[in-house]
């Protein structure tokens, strides 16, 4: 038989998935996949059962319903004050992982380089893969995840093409401040390079973080491609809308490839999302609420386990150092440690290691996802009381 791609052929299976796998083949509870275990808005619900039910199951406009990039406008002007024309500057697509393939395979050349903070979102390295880039890891460094500024500095050089910039940051919880996106603003104009940035999060923040778009940044606005989605704000992961907001020049080319990839995102979701996008302000505050307690009771679960966790400034997880609990586990690596802590405890999370690139590296440090239940929450706590 002839070979099978030599490109899929180097990707490893997505560590997040195959450890949801684990925890649901033995009834585990999955702190590993970032998704909501409580039910989404009854709004949103509701606009998606009236859509249906109005009949809006054909194919959407590719790029978009036109309410729903309207609804996307709005709002980016308000909340990220990012001006945009919904008729040349918006592309809906099937969440904000097709989003980000669809804006690389649109900007990137063979041999051009892309910039990635690690530890990254594991998407990212594969979206980098097959679009033919060449990634550059950039370190964000403990226990506050900051960079350093030369060594992004140096990082850059005339085949960079873009950076991607995921804030608030999964899997760290890091919220890139004014000061560095003007470092990073800098470095994009003296370079020539587009910014991607993935704002998924930017509504789950805390301690009184400010969520900033890279592309309100004065001389940022034509070459930053902002990312976003329904899924984490409205608690609807499933529904897989998502969209880029780029100049028109770009906008154009997204447009084209994310036709040709997927035609469109799913039309009644996309009736239901433009509804969500005008919930009130007290709809984001209740959210925030909630996941600041999420955060304090997980943080005070593993505390007393005997984890280390970071204190995250936005989306929906912890990073916790697990050195000391390595004996205990008898865990060889990360991967090891991970999957002996599902065996013991039935709680899945994600091994450190799978946010970076090289293959060889062992943090010694675990992601949990805390968009959960009360009730599951407690349950972890239940569970982590007999493991010191
Ligand atoms: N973003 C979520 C996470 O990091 C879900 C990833 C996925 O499985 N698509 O867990």
């Amino acid at each position: 038989m002839k070979h099978l791609s030599y490109i899929t052929e180097t990707f490893t299976e997505s560590v997040i998935r195959e450890m949801t796998r684990v925890s649901d083949s033995m009834n585990g509870i999955n702190l590993s996949q970032g998704f909501p275990d409580f039910e989404s808005p009854a709004d949103i619900k509701q606009s998606a059962i009236k859509a249906i039910n109005e009949n809006w199951n054909q194919y959407p406009v590719t790029f978009g319903e036109p309410e729903l990039r309207e609804a996307i406008s709005k709002k980016a002007w308000t909340f990220n004050h990012i001006k945009s024309n919904p008729d040349t500057d918006i592309t809906v697509t099937c969440g904000a992982t097709e989003a980000m393939i669809a804006t690389l395979k649109a900007i990137i050349n063979p041999g051009d380089e892309i910039i990635i903070f690690e530890p990254f979102y594991e998407n990212y390295g594969p979206d980098g893969i097959l679009s033919g880039a060449k990634p550059k890891y950039v370190r964000l460094h403990t226990p506050d995840w900051h960079f350093d500024y030369e060594e992004l500095a140096a990082a850059f050089n005339a085949k960079t093409k873009a950076i991607i910039i995921n804030t608030p940051n999964n899997p760290t919880g890091k919220v890139f401040t004014q000061a560095e996106f003007e470092f990073i603003a800098a470095l994009c104009q003296k370079w020539d390079c587009y910014a991607i940035t993935d704002e998924i999060y930017e509504h789950i923040i805390y301690d009184g973080a400010q969520h900033i778009s890279l592309a309100s940044l004065s001389g940022m606005e034509d070459r930053t491609i902002t990312i976003n989605s329904i899924s984490k704000t409205y608690s609807v992961t499933g529904w897989r809308v998502g969209w880029a907001i780029a100049a028109p020049n770009i906008t154009a080319r997204i447009r084209k490839v994310h036709d040709f990839l997927t035609v469109g995102a799913p039309t009644p979701f996309q009736h239901a999302a433009a509804e969500a996008l005008a919930f009130p302000d007290e709809y984001y505050r209740q959210l925030q609420d909630k996941y600041q307690q999420s955060r304090a009771h997980l943080t005070e679960t593993l505390v007393m386990a005997g984890f280390k966790p970071f204190n995250p400034k936005g989306a929906y997880y912890i990073i916790a150092d697990v050195s000391d609990l390595y004996a205990m586990l008898k865990a060889e690596n990360d991967m090891d440690f991970s999957k002996k802590l599902i065996l013991k405890t039935r709680v899945a999370t994600v091994p450190g290691s799978s946010f970076y690139y090289g293959k060889d590296i062992i943090t010694k440090q675990v992601r949990f996802a805390f968009c959960k239940k009360q009730e599951t929450l407690d349950a972890v706590r239940v569970l982590f009381s007999t493991l010191l």
